[in-house]
């Protein structure tokens, strides 16, 4: 699943959908989330199209890792360390993905309840 061309991420990644990026590479795309959960909401994707945490196999693990790895390193541009920040991958509908695309939420600026809702 290496794009999608009917996948709104994957037409982010390619640059045919606009948004507000904060970091691109070979491996990961960042870029605020158009309807921000928090003072900083920003999606980190891989390159790669995989719909969601129940596709992944053996094979993945370095292209998931990169994008976690990516994640915390924004986050820390972002100055979002200082105070603490949230990782979310949400998977499956009942768990409120919306886009079967594989992306960490990174959320700061704002305090977090636990457990989350
Ligand atoms: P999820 O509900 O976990 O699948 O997350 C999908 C996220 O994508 C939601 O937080 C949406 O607000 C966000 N989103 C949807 N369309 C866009 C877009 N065109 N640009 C940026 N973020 C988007
Ligand atoms: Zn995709």
């Amino acid at each position: 699943m290496p794009s999608n061309d009917k996948c709104l991420f994957c037409r982010i990644a390619a640059g045919e959908i606009p948004a507000k990026k904060v970091h691109e590479d070979a491996d990961v795309v960042a870029f605020h989330d158009i309807n921000p959960q928090a003072p900083t909401h920003v999606l980190v994707i891989p390159r790669k199209h995989i719909p969601s945490l129940d596709d992944l196999t053996e094979g993945d693990a370095a292209t998931i890792g990169t994008t976690i790895v990516r994640a915390s390193q924004i986050a820390r541009e972002l100055r979002l360390h200082d105070d603490g920040y949230r990782l979310i991958v949400n998977n499956g509908e009942g768990a409120g993905q919306t886009v079967f695309h594989i992306h960490v939420h990174v959320l700061g600026g704002r305090d977090f309840g636990w457990p989350p809702g």
